[in-house]
């Protein structure tokens, strides 16, 4: 049976593809890390870390100004306030920035900003935002549903493919279980799943599967095993206080010793990380 995901597949086009993203380079051979807090909480807190994060090592700056919460009492972003924040950011450190598109209106404001311009778990199957984005002109990082199957996931880039974006990245985040003791659980065996399936760049997000910083390293560590072309990870110069996902969120400290391990076995794979913008 032919695949039905015809752009995003490989058996019209074998190659990986690799998406350019203001001069980083996703599904060749350099390991690319994004990291960041979960959200922008404000500027002088966002300067300061995003700093210390380029500092570590980090190729690309995440931060959410648009956040999807599953309680409507919960700090909801700083909306417009943060796309500001995040191109200040952006301008002080010479490093390209991910951001969070919940609203379809909100589209052109947060394409201003982003380099890279996230779709999240649980707007994988927002089809009227999938094909908005297959009409702009900036790359899209795919997250996969919370309980969203392989070929569902493809399906949703092969949505913004047909509109017209040929830039999708994909990133897993962790299926929903029933643990209680994890958030979620990382999908590892469908990293080579999907590579094999698909031509599009592959990263993975540790924090939001794991829900708990301790296992954000070993999770991180097993996705470049598996076959990453990069990680999104949630790093807070004062996680206990972060005002979402600080559980999960990574001191400075662990997200630069996580770095020193993860070259030591990029290197030992024959890759390396990707090395800063600017
Ligand atoms: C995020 O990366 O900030 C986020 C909300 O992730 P997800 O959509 O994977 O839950
Ligand atoms: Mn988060």
């Amino acid at each position: 049976m032919p695949q039905p995901f015809r752009l995003a597949g490989r058996e019209e086009y074998p190659a990986d593809l690799v998406v350019e993203v203001s001069g980083l380079r996703f599904g060749g051979s350099d390991l690319i890390v994004i990291a960041g807090p979960c959200s922008v909480e404000g500027e002088e807190t966002y300067l300061r870390s995003a700093k210390m994060i380029k500092a570590g090592g980090a190729n690309m700056l995440r931060g959410g100004a648009f956040k999807p919460r599953t309680s409507p009492y919960s700090f909801q972003g700083l909306g417009r306030e943060g796309l500001r924040i995040l191109a200040a950011a952006r301008k002080e450190t010479g490093l390209p920035v991910v951001t969070e598109v919940l609203d379809v209106r909100d589209l052109d404001a947060v394409a201003e900003v982003a380099d890279l311009l996230q779709v999240g778990a649980r707007s994988m199957q927002n089809f009227p935002l999938l094909k908005e984005l297959g009409r702009m002109r900036k790359p899209v990082l795919l997250k996969r549903g919370l309980c969203a199957t392989v070929e569902e996931w493809l399906l949703a880039a092969e949505y913004i493919l047909l509109a017209g974006n040929p830039r999708v990245v994909l990133c897993e985040r962790g299926q929903r279980q029933d643990r209680a003791s994890q958030r979620c659980a990382l999908d590892l065996a469908a990293l080579p799943l999907v590579r094999r399936l698909s031509r599009l760049p592959l990263i993975v997000d540790p924090s939001h599967a794991a829900g708990d910083r301790s296992q954000v390293g070993p999770l991180a560590q097993a996705a470049v095993e598996a076959g990453a072309h990069g990680l999104l990870i949630e790093v807070h110069e004062n996680p206990e206080a972060a005002l979402s996902d600080s559980a999960q969120s990574l001191h400075l400290d662990e997200f630069r010793a996580l770095i020193g391990r993860l070259s030591t076995q990029a290197a030992g794979l024959g890759r390396k990380l990707a090395r800063p913008v600017s």
